[in-house]
């Protein structure tokens, strides 16, 4: 079963405490879709600069990313240059030119529009609504924000949230939009506001899962050397939706797998820069991690 996503495709200047990289690919829907692609096929829908590099959307759709929705148009991609401090769950923007970005609104290819497994990554949430209106039948849609929005568009976020199964943000951003400062206290208020589940990421600790009536949480998978978190979250919810669209299942146990899967596909993509460790990556890996994921927390598995 395949996944829509919409969301940024930009080039990225990233500084981490173990060096750089200028001008890479990077952007939500990018680590998303190349994550998701792991598990289902993938349909893109955001726009790029006619600057774009021919052999990263060669890539992308070696990967079984289908780019019909990504719109070409006159002018740049959008740029974000990124630190992060010696604490890598910080991290300051220095430069955002948002270029072809800036006045995108999302057009959906007919051949898009019954798409059941939906990710509406992080843009402006009246564009995330507006891909909702184009979808004939949605059967399972997760979306992600972040504070710029909390801040300055919340009515449009609250409605959108009455309109998706899941959210999945940042510990920060569930305080910020929550107004509840303890993440359990913020998560039962996050779930008043629509969301059948609550996904709750914390960087290094890990994922919490809120629903009504149960809680579910994961580690990190623990590793020596953290070089680059861009994209982490992103790729994160890529494989987690992957996974569901794979088993199509919405059951407990089908979302902590898919649990279990984002966390370890997100486990590798930090290892390197950018999208680098995603392009190498192959499936035995990510199973191989996936076991010892779950041994991690296995009391009779050593
Ligand atoms: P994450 O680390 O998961 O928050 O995702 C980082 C990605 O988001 C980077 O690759 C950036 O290109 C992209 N990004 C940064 N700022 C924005 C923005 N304002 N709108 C859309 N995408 C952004």
């Amino acid at each position: 079963m395949s996944i829509l996503v919409v969301g940024s495709v930009f080039m990225d200047s990233l500084e981490t405490p173990f060096g750089s990289v200028e001008r890479t690919v990077g952007g939500s829907a990018t680590y998303f879709s190349i994550a998701a692609s792991f598990f289902s096929p993938v349909q893109m829908v955001a726009a790029v600069g006619d600057d774009f590099p021919e052999e990263e959307r060669e890539f992308l759709r070696r990967r079984g990313i289908d780019l019909r929705g990504l719109e070409t148009r006159p002018g740049k991609t959008g740029f974000w240059r990124g630190r992060y401090h010696e604490d890598m769950n910080k991290r300051d923007t220095l430069e955002l030119q948002l270029n072809v970005f800036g006045d995108f609104r999302p057009q959906l290819p007919d051949s898009y529009r019954d798409a059941r497994y939906v990710f509406l990554a992080n843009i402006d949430p009246e564009l995330q609504g507006e891909v909702l209106d184009q979808l004939t039948a949605p059967g399972l849609v997760g979306c992600d924000t972040m504070n710029h929005w909390i801040a300055n568009a919340r009515p449009a976020l609250e409605r959108l949230l009455s309109r998706v199964d899941l959210l999945i943000i940042n510990d920060e951003e569930a305080r910020q939009l929550s107004g509840e400062n303890n993440v359990v206290k913020a998560a039962r208020r996050l779930l008043q506001m629509g969301p059948e589940r609550v996904l709750i990421k914390r960087g290094e600790y890990g994922v919490i899962q809120f629903s009504p009536d149960s809680v579910f949480a994961v580690p990190a998978f623990p590793l020596e050397e953290v070089f680059d978190p861009t994209g982490a979250g992103d790729t994160f919810a890529g494989a987690f939706m992957g996974a569901l669209a794979r088993s199509r299942d919405r059951s407990e146990r089908a979302l902590r797998e898919a649990i279990v899967y984002g966390s370890v596909v997100a486990s590798f993509v930090v290892e390197d820069f950018g999208l680098a460790r995603l392009k190498t990556l192959t499936w035995e890996q990510i199973e191989r991690r996936y076991r010892q994921f779950v041994s991690l927390t296995d009391i009779d598995g050593a």
